[in-house]
């Protein structure tokens, strides 16, 4: 007798945890150091040598916490304004109110999703004092554009790279360009994880001295090495107010393995894309856009966009999607559409007309390097179901 089981259910997204970070926690909670501590110290090292162009890292408890640092060490201060694609996550605008600065809130390109440098030219003005990209999906920003009208503008620059871990742009990896600050994330479901976790690089030594005083307390230590004797373990200066956003040792352990695994990681996302690109070429939907020829993609999210023609509509389709035991997201619901965000700065649908055409029809499937072949069949399958 056959029983019919109900295929496995796909989930959104899976952290690829190995025996290898498993041992490392365990390790950790072994040796009696837990909290920041030599894991730490080694796990920025190792990411900043990966992302390379000499830049410094400073890991932090969560990418939102790096955001906030990073405009706080630009001196992003009270009344100033920071430019920020709507299509984000309420993060990159939320760390500008913890300054009392404000967002100013940018359509998006109509292909790319992401935040343009003519965007950014003609919406800067006397109150800019900043911008952040933000590379949607693992697709990076021109950023040699945005530089030089950041340049030209003597705006600073802070990249929200949640996604974009690894990812290029004009053939130079995100981390190094001239950017004051790039800010990557290691929540659960990013590229890698660090259960929850963030770094900022930045080749500047000023962005980074500040960073790191405010990451913990506001607390100097070089204050520590110039005015003590080596014996004073005990003595420290607090310089400024500042914020508790160290990073633990138990994260750090995971990460230390999970940046070794990072080029296969963004390999098996390579392919993955490829295969549902390949599976949805004939299907009434925009698919999602490859970057320029050389550079590189994170592939974090597969962003499908159901076209005006298709069957069914977006909500309709994640709906049968989840019937099927297969669960989609969308990335993003714009800022201007959240109460916060429309109403403190009357934003209107009609001041954003490319997020509200990608709104309409954005859809994320399943992408993690857990997924079996018989996992994205699965999806693939659903995926024609609905909208042949
Ligand atoms: C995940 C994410 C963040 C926040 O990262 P945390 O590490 O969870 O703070 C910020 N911006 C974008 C675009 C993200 O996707």
């Amino acid at each position: 007798m056959t029983a019919s089981h109900p295929p496995r259910a796909v989930p959104f997204a899976l952290p690829d945890i190995g025996e290898d970070e498993i041992a490392e926690v365990v390790a950790c909670l072994r040796s009696g150091w837990i909290t920041t501590g030599p894991r730490a110290k080694q796990f920025e090292q190792d990411l900043a040598a990966f992302i390379g162009g000499g830049v410094a890292g400073i890991a932090v408890n969560s990418a939102t916490a790096g955001l906030h640092l990073a405009l706080e060490a630009v001196g992003v201060s009270p009344g100033d304004e920071v430019i920020v694609p709507t299509m984000t996550f309420t993060a990159s605008a939320e760390v500008v109110r913890y300054l009392g600065a404000h967002p100013r809130i940018v359509d998006v390109d109509a292909g790319t999703m992401n935040l343009t440098a003519e965007t950014i030219a003609a919406h800067a003005d006397a109150k800019t004092k900043a911008v952040m990209p933000v590379h949607i999906a693992g697709l990076a920003c021109d950023m040699a554009a945005i530089g030089a009208v950041a340049r030209e503008k003597n705006l600073r620059v802070i990249e929200d790279a949640a996604h974009a871990l690894p990812a290029s742009s004009g053939g130079k990896r995100i981390g190094t360009h001239d950017s004051d600050a790039i800010v990557f994330s290691f929540y659960a479901n990013k590229t890698i994880t660090t259960g929850e976790g963030g770094l900022v690089a930045t080749k500047h030594a000023d962005v980074a001295a500040r960073c790191k005083v405010m990451r913990l307390h506001g607390i100097d230590r070089d204050a520590f090495a110039r005015y003590t004797s080596a014996q004073a373990a005990w003595y420290y200066e607090v310089i400024a107010p500042g914020f508790k956003y160290n990073m633990t040792d138990l994260a750090a352990a995971i990460g230390l393995h999970q940046i070794k695994r990072l080029p296969g990681f963004q390999a098996q996302r390579e392919q993955l894309a490829a295969r549902y690109r390949a599976a949805f070429a004939d299907l009434p939907v925009t698919l999602p856009p490859l970057p320029p020829a050389g550079d590189v993609h994170a592939w974090h999210l597969f962003i499908l966009r159901l076209t005006p023609d298709a069957p069914l509509d977006r909500d309709t389709f994640i709906a049968r999607m989840a019937e099927q035991g297969i669960t989609c997201s969308v990335h993003f619901i714009p800022l201007h559409r959240h109460p916060y965000w429309r109403d403190t700065y009357g934003l209107r649908p009609e001041m954003f007309p490319n997020a509200e055409a990608i709104f309409r029809g954005n859809v994320s499937l399943p992408l993690f390097t857990r997924m079996t072949d018989a996992d994205q069949d699965r999806v693939i399958a659903a995926v024609r179901g609905l909208l042949r």
